[in-house]
């Protein structure tokens, strides 16, 4: 496996295998690696000759400088378990390394509304610093096909949005959520739950299936969002949004007759730690 912590290093690699029409396939990620992750990287390595892994925790997608700080960050460790799954190559930058000094890297394009509501209403500018960085990162590897993991389904379906309006000539994918055994998604963040918080987080998916079937039985969806809310309010845990969305725009679903494909997204504090997860309902 390589390993790049510089552009031209990385360019240098990347040039010569697509010359020779190596189709390259890309996971970028913030690192503190799970499994969830590792299928993004196996899938890509089914589709593609050559896998190129990014790890960057990206200062611009937070909007709280304590999460920034706080962000588990091991390399060490995410190296062997991307070597143990044969990703070729690995990108791990410097923060001056993706944004020179100088260097203008604002994303403009049209996001028809896909930023606005749920993770864009709590975590203002999260989204653009999101876009800016896969931005960046899709210019420097110029993969042919990128890998996004569902569990980040707002943040997927932007980037598809990206990808269409500024005719990035690259494949999205999308990679089902990875679980514990206990239905919690996997996540970076849940390695700083305490044992308290982790033992009620599996409530957050539970609530998503629940929702699932009280909407196959007619429960209404201001219904539906009040029961799941309340559901999740527990000494622990503390939700800040439950919300049944159209599983294209995200827009809010008032009558779920109106939706083709309607998603159930939430966020959840369980202590300091922000947890979020989705489910397809219809
Ligand atoms: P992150 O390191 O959290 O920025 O995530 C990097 C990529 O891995 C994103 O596309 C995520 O959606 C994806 N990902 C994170 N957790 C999971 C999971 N449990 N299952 C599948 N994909 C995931």
């Amino acid at each position: 496996m390589y390993l790049f912590q510089g552009i031209d290093d990385l360019r240098r690699f990347l040039t010569a295998e697509q010359v020779n029409n190596r189709t390259v396939g890309f996971v970028p990620t913030m690192g503190a690696l799970h499994d969830g992750h590792l299928s993004l990287i196996r899938q890509s390595k089914t589709e593609n000759q050559i896998t190129v892994c990014s790890i960057f925790v990206n200062p611009t997608q937070f909007n709280d400088a304590a999460d920034l700080d706080k962000y588990p960050r091991m390399p060490g460790k995410d190296l062997e378990k991307l070597a143990s799954v044969g990703c070729h190559a690995v990108f791990l930058p410097q923060v001056e390394e993706i944004y020179p000094p100088g260097l203008d890297l604002s994303v403009t394009f049209d996001w028809n509304g896909l930023h606005e509501p749920m993770e864009g209403a709590h975590r203002p500018g999260h989204f653009a610093g999101v876009a800016q960085v896969v931005k960046r990162l899709l210019d420097l590897v110029k993969p042919d096909h990128l890998y996004m993991g569902q569990k980040d389904y707002q943040q997927l379906q932007i980037i598809r949005q990206m990808v269409k309006e500024l005719k990035l000539p690259v494949k999205v994918h999308r990679v089902p959520t990875v679980r514990e055994a206990d239905g919690l998604a996997m996540s970076s963040r849940n390695m700083l739950l305490s044992e308290e918080h982790r033992a009620e987080a599996p409530l957050i998916y539970n609530t998503l299936l629940q929702a699932g079937e009280k909407l196959q039985q007619g429960v209404s969806v201001a219904e539906l969002e009040a029961w799941a809310l309340e559901q999740l309010s527990t000494s622990l845990l503390r939700p800040e949004y439950f919300t049944l969305a159209d599983a294209e725009t995200l827009q809010p679903v008032q009558d779920t007759q109106d939706h083709k494909h309607i998603v159930a997204c939430t966020a959840v504090w369980a202590g300091t730690v922000r947890l979020i997860d989705n489910h397809l309902l219809k």
